[in-house]
């Protein structure tokens, strides 16, 4: 393992290392061209060839209708706060946010800023740590859309049923759990994610959009941050982030060759297993932050009982070579991310040492 991290970073995020290696043999001189990816044109053949087979294994792997577009944009997820309430959310219209953390608060900011909102679920009530039930969300026929995030990075929650709306829109941020497990994109009018999670580098933000959907978008807002200008134009409007979407192409390639979604999720389940199972065998000592039936296969979050302990555990997890394992200072306690390209044997080590601080202490 050539003294590769046990990398528990929430974002940017591990990557595979056989991608990791691909890049770097075929960095100085891709396929034969005498130049790197990133020294090319993005009208050019060679990274039309790599920009087209990302779109294509996302379709692929995702197994998305071809009534949909896939765009890759900028600005990252949070740029998509904006854009979807400037494309959708029309005068007069009500925007319908579900709020089960930060990103959606932050996500529910932007909306404020450009029309009506309204909250028609939340769980802040009890620190964000479940999911509210579906047959308890207020959803209104005449809402422009319902908005949710479907992971949540930092409280350690993920949806794992999607409400039905009824045919109002249905907007998803699934910056951190996109292709960690099979997902029904016809239940969504747009999916969007930051790409450094789950599928690459930071710099690229999948954009999924129901064609339909776009077609009514509000037409006077600035050609940069209508989908109408990336779908006619395969994402090439401007320059794309050629270096993002050249290592997306080679995560997708990975997880195809893993066996698609289906062999992710998996893993995932038994990765996420061994760290709740550390925590729920411990009589106490971690406390984890989600309530069971709403726990995130991605973010496990958790506390130590004892406040000084946790502080000696977080300081002697990093000695060990643990990295990013300290929760997000709006929650703090533990956070570890394990995402797709998270090894197994990164969770066994950790599953292990919590069993051992434990014993110790
Ligand atoms: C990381 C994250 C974001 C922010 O993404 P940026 O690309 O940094 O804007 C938004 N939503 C969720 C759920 C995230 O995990």
């Amino acid at each position: 393992m050539m003294n590769r991290a046990y990398n528990f970073n929430p974002g940017p995020a591990a990557l595979p290392l056989p991608v990791l290696e691909a890049v770097q043999a075929e960095f100085v001189n891709f396929k034969g061209t005498g130049m790197s990816i990133v020294e090319m044109s993005h009208r050019g053949k060679d990274y039309e060839a790599v920009h087209n087979h990302a779109k294509e294994m996302l379709y692929k792997l995702m197994s998305i209708p071809s009534d949909y577009e896939v765009l890759f944009l900028q600005g990252g997820a949070s740029l998509q706060f904006a854009m979807v309430p400037l494309n959708f959310l029309a005068p007069g219209k009500t925007a319908n946010y579900i709020l089960t953390g930060s990103w959606s608060e932050k996500a529910l900011k932007e909306a404020e800023k450009l029309g009506g909102t309204f909250v028609g679920g939340s769980s802040e009530d009890r620190n964000y740590s479940y999911i509210p039930e579906l047959g308890r969300l207020q959803i209104d026929p005449d809402h422009a859309y319902v908005h949710i995030t479907s992971n949540n990075t930092i409280f350690g929650t993920q949806w794992h049923e999607f409400p039905d709306t009824k045919g109002v829109p249905l907007v998803a941020d699934m910056s951190s759990d996109i292709l960690s497990r099979p997902i029904d994109i016809n239940k969504f009018a747009l999916i969007y994610a930051g790409a450094q999670k789950n599928l690459g580098p930071a710099g690229v933000t999948v954009v999924i959009i129901r064609r339909d959907l776009m077609e009514q978008a509000n037409d006077k807002i600035p050609t940069m941050l209508k989908y109408t200008t990336h779908a006619n134009a395969n994402s090439l409007y401007n320059t794309p982030p050629t270096f993002a979407i050249y290592l997306l192409a080679k995560v997708l390639d990975w997880v195809g060759q893993l066996g698609g979604v289906e062999a992710v999720l998996a893993q995932n389940k038994a990765k996420a297993k061994l760290l709740y199972d550390a925590i729920d065998e411990s009589g106490g000592f971690y406390v984890g932050h989600a309530e069971p039936g709403s726990r995130s296969l991605m973010n496990v979050t958790f506390t130590l009982a004892d406040k000084e302990l946790e502080a000696k555990f977080l300081e002697e997890a990093k000695a060990k070579g643990f990295v990013g394992i300290g929760g997000h200072r709006s929650v703090g306690g533990c956070r570890a991310s394990i995402y797709n390209a998270v090894p197994m044997e990164a969770c066994e080590a950790l599953r292990d040492f919590m069993k051992e601080f434990r014993s110790r202490n």
